[in-house]
C-alpha cells in the first residue's frame, strides 16, 4: 500500500511523518531509530559513491568539514552555491534531495513512501520553492505539493487541540523564521498573514557562543581559538550544545583547547541572552509587521502556538509573555509538529486532487478539517506607463496578485506594446511589494516573441494564478494573435530546473548510496 506523507525538510533537522490508516499522522523514525534526523550530509572518502545522511555525517563533518555539508536549506535555490567533491558540483537542490532521500529510504520499511507534502518556510520565494520541490522530485519522491511551516504546525495544532480565535504561531527553527497570523473555528483554520526571516534561526544563536568562546580565550592567551575550518567544525558543535542546557541552567562551563593551551570559560544565560538580543528584538520586529498586516492588536490575539526547536530558549517565552500577557502556548511537540502537519496536508491535497487514491478510513479520519491559506507575497511585473505629468514613459513595478490574498486566486492585468513592428517584449515576474523595480526580486524573466508588422499599443493579458499547494503559474497572452508564453524557472535563467531535467537529476542520482 502506498502511503500518504508528510516531510519537514529543516535547516538542522527534517523529519517524516505518514498517515496512519484512520488517517491520523505519526512520524515514522529512521533507520537509527531516531524521530528527527540532523540534515547533514557527508561525502565518504573511503568508500566511493557512499554518502552519509543524518547523524553519523555530523560526526564526520569533525573529521573532513569539507566533505561536510550542514545547514543547506539556508543556500537553497542559490546559482552561485555550490559543493565541489571529487570534481562534480553539488548543487542546494542536490544535497537536500540526499536529504529526502535517506528520509524515503528509511521510512519505506513497512510501506513505500511516494506522495509527500514537503513544508517550507512561510517567506520562502518561488524559486525556493521550485528548487524545494525539485529536490523532492530528485529524491524520487512524488511532491503532491508545499506547504508553510506554520500552517503545517497550526494544522496539527488545530486537529490535536480545542482551538479558538486568533492564533499567532511563532516558529522559530534550526535556520529560519517565521511568524504567521491566522483564525481557528475547531477544525477551520483560515490563514491571515505571514512574515520570516530566511536566515534567522538556531545556527545564528550557535555563532554568538563560538563568539563567546573566541572572545574568552583572546582575554586569557592574546591568541585566536579558531585556526582553521577542523576547529569551526567542532567548536559549532559545542556550542550548540552549551546553548541547549542554557535553556535549562543559569550557566554552563566548559574548556577551551587552542594554540596556546586550555582556557578555561563559564557562559551564564544572561551574557549569552545579551549576545542574541538583537536577533531576538529581530523576531519582535516581524511580530509588529505581521499583526499590521493582519491589522491586529495585542488584544486581538487569544493564543501563541510555539513551534521550532529554538523556542525552547526561556528567553523567548519570557519576552511572549511578556508582549501578550499570557503564556505561550508548548502544548505540541516543537521538532515534530511540522511534519505530522505536512503529512495531514498531503491527505487533504490527495482528497481534492485524486479522491480515488485516498483509502476510506483516510478520508474519514480528515472529514470535517477545512484550510484556507493565502498568497505569501506580491507578485507582479516590470511595465513601462506613461507618466500623466512628464508625458514620458516610468519603469514600474506592477503588482498583479497581491499579498495574503485567500487562495486559490487568479489576477489579470493588460499592458501595451510600446512601438510600431514591436516584435519581442521581455517580461519579468518580480516578488516584492514596491512600486521601484530596484526594491522587489526579478524571479523570472523571458522574452515573448510578438508576431511582425503590427502596429503599437498591441494588448497583451498578463494572468498570474496561485493554487492551494502554493505554486504560482504565469501566463502572458497576446490577444491578437491568441499567442501565449507560459514562464519556467529554468537553467541559465534563475537557475531551477524544469520537471524533466529533475527527473534525469533523480536517475543520475541514483547511483550514489545513501545511508
Ligand atoms: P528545528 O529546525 O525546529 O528542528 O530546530 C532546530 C534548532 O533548535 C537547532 O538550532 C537546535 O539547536 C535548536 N534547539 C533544540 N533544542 C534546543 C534547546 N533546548 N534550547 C535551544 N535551542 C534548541
Amino acid at each position: 500500500m502506498k502511503t500518504i506523507a508528510g516531510i519537514d525538510l529543516g535547516t538542522t533537522f527534517s523529519a517524516l511523518a505518514r498517515l496512519n490508516g484512520i488517517g491520523r499522522p505519526e512520524i515514522v523514525p529512521n533507520n537509527e531509530g531516531e524521530r528527527i534526523t540532523p540534515s547533514a550530509v557527508y561525502f565518504d572518502d573511503e568508500e566511493a559513491g557512499a554518502i552519509r545522511v543524518g547523524l553519523e555525517a555530523v560526526n564526520c563533518r569533525q573529521l573532513n568539514p569539507d566533505r561536510a555539508v550542514r545547514w543547506i536549506k539556508r543556500y537553497m535555490g542559490e546559482t552561485d552555491w555550490k559543493k565541489n567533491i571529487d570534481d562534480r558540483d553539488w548543487t542546494p537542490e542536490e544535497i537536500s534531495s540526499l536529504i529526502l532521500k535517506k528520509l524515503k529510504q528509511d521510512g519505506s520499511v513497512e510501506s513505500s513512501i511516494q506522495d509527500v507534502v514537503i513544508s517550507v518556510p512561510a517567506h520562502f520565494d518561488e524559486v525556493r520553492r521550485k528548487a524545494t520541490m525539485d529536490a523532492g522530485v530528485m529524491a524520487g519522491l512524488n511532491v503532491v505539493g508545499i506547504v508553510n511551516e506554520p500552517v503545517a504546525a497550526a494544522l496539527y495544532y488545530a486537529t490535536t487541540q480545542q482551538v479558538n480565535g486568533r492564533v499567532l504561531v511563532y516558529d522559530l527553527g534550526g535556520g529560519t523564521f517565521d511568524v504567521t497570523v491566522l483564525d481557528v473555528d475547531g477544525q477551520n483554520m483560515n490563514i491571515v498573514c505571514s512574515q520570516g526571516d530566511h536566515a534567522l534561526g538556531g545556527v545564528d544563536f550557535d555563532k554568538k557562543i563560538v563568539e563567546l568562546f573566541e572572545e574568552a580565550y583572546r582575554n586569557e592567551h592574546n591568541q585566536e581559538l579558531i585556526q582553521n575550518e577542523q576547529d569551526r567544525a567542532k567548536y559549532e558543535d559545542e556550542a550548540e550544545d552549551v546553548k541547549k542546557t542554557l535553556s535549562r541552567r543559569n550557566s554552563v562551563r566548559k574548556v577551551l583547547y587552542g594554540p596556546a593551551g586550555s582556557a578555561r570559560v563559564e557562559i551564564t544565560r544572561e551574557q549569552y541572552e545579551q549576545a542574541i538580543e538583537s536577533l531576538i528584538a529581530r523576531t519582535e520586529i516581524l511580530i509588529e509587521v505581521a499583526m499590521e498586516e493582519a491589522k491586529s492588536a495585542v488584544s486581538d490575539i487569544n493564543k501563541v502556538l510555539l513551534v521550532g526547536g529554538s523556542t525552547r530558549m526561556p528567553v523567548v517565552r519570557q519576552r511572549l509573555e511578556e508582549k501578550f500577557g499570557f503564556a505561550p502556548d508548548i502544548a505540541v511537540n516543537v521538532d515534530e509538529c511540522v511534519a505530522l502537519g505536512a503529512a495531514i496536508h498531503a491527505g487533504l491535497t490527495m482528497m481534492r486532487d485524486v479522491p480515488e487514491d485516498v483509502p476510506q478510513a483516510i478520508a474519514s479520519g480528515l472529514k470535517g478539517v477545512q484550510l484556507k491559506d493565502v498568497c505569501n507575497h506580491s507578485y507582479g511585473t516590470i511595465c513601462a506607463p506613461i507618466d500623466e505629468e512628464t508625458g514620458k514613459y516610468v519603469i514600474r513595478n506592477s503588482i498583479i496578485l497581491k499579498k495574503n490574498t485567500p487562495l486559490p486566486c487568479e489576477e489579470m492585468q493588460t499592458f501595451y506594446t510600446m512601438s510600431d513592428g514591436q516584435t519581442e517584449l521581455q517580461v519579468t515576474i518580480t516578488q516584492g511589494e514596491d512600486e521601484d523595480p530596484q526594491y522587489v526580486n526579478q524571479i523570472g524573466r523571458e522574452v515573448f516573441e510578438l508576431p511582425p508588422d503590427r502596429s503599437a499599443n498591441q494588448p497583451i493579458h498578463v494572468r498570474y494564478s496561485y493554487d492551494t499547494n502554493q505554486r504560482m503559474h504565469c501566463r502572458f497572452i497576446d490577444e491578437e494573435s491568441g499567442r501565449t508564453l507560459e514562464v519556467e524557472f529554468c537553467p541559465g535563467n534563475t537557475g531551477q530546473l524544469q520537471k524533466t531535467s529533475a527527473d534525469e537529476a533523480a536517475e543520475e542520482l541514483n547511483a550514489f548510496k545513501v545511508q
